[in-house]
């Protein structure tokens, strides 16, 4: 990977006032949970999104759905942030305004201690009523990481007796309005933006950095294949972000 490269995007992220990050699968993949789209291991190469990731794939096999969202669970709980994650919050600490936002429904960035982050598609682990939106708990059972196939009823609501089903953004479903707008003031504000393991398929999360672009930002991407972002880019380092970004840190 060209150095000169990593020189480039330091020099814009140093002279930045205010710099931010937006996330997707790809910045978790080191910490060993799967994207979905990236690789023979993807996710929508074993099972469908219809399947697994719409309110009618959930109405259609609760057990399929609610056993996948459990394994995936236990999985993101037995992962641990990597060094992408890590110098994340690191930025955070030497630019109190930074901020990231992430399409991902893990917890891996608060967990390696990032404040100031807008989840665009929610958290797994925020369970709630599939008909009346109770909020609910569940204790996640850790051994479910090692099955897949696992399938599981879903616990049912206190209020309606409904199914439970997990805090995500499902495919048709509108994003939550408070992590929008949050998300995108940060885009509109920011001068520099670093966009980091994203595909940039998911709409309307990749049209963030369009805003972001629009209003004058800089665009470092992170992303070892060349996604839809990359003629937004003003740096493109294509390298694994438990890599990259440390990497760059070093150069600040
Ligand atoms: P995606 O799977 O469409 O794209 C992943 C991107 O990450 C690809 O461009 C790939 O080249 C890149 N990548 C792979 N390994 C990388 C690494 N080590 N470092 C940097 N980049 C790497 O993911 P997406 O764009 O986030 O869209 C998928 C949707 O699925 C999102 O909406 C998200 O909610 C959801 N999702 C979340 C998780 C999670 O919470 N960890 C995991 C999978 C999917
Ligand atoms: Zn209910």
């Amino acid at each position: 990977m060209s150095e000169p490269l990593f020189d480039r995007a330091a020099d814009l992220l140093r002279t930045s006032k205010h710099p931010i990050a937006f996330t997707g699968a790809g910045i978790s993949a080191e910490s060993g949970i799967s994207t979905f789209r990236a690789s023979e291991e993807g996710l929508w190469s074993k099972w469908s999104p219809e399947e697994l990731a719409t309110p009618w794939g959930f109405k259609n096999d609760r057990e399929l759905v609610w056993g996948w969202y459990v394994w995936r669970l236990a999985k993101g709980m037995s992962a641990l942030p990597n060094a992408g994650h890590d110098a994340l919050a690191m930025l955070e600490q030497r630019w109190p305004n930074f901020a990231v936002i992430t399409q991902n429904v893990d917890e891996l960035h608060e967990r390696a201690g990032s404040k100031r982050i807008a989840h665009l598609h929610g958290l797994a682990s925020a369970f709630r009523c599939f008909s009346c939106a109770a909020p609910a708990t569940f204790d996640v059972p850790l051994d479910a990481a090692d099955n897949p196939q696992l399938r599981m009823p879903p616990p049912a609501c206190l209020h309606c007796g409904d199914s439970i089903r997990p805090g995500v953004v499902w495919f048709g479903e509108g994003l939550p309005q408070d992590q929008w707008n949050q998300a995108d003031d940060w885009a509109m504000q920011c001068d520099l933006m670093l966009v980091i393991g994203t595909s940039g398929i998911v709409q309307p999360a990749a049209s963030l950095v369009d805003v972001a672009r629009r209003n004058g930002a800089k665009i470092i991407l992170i992303d070892p294949s060349v996604t839809s972002h990359a003629t937004l880019a003003d740096v493109h380092l294509r390298e694994a972000a438990g890599v990259a970004l440390p990497k760059l840190l070093q150069r600040l």
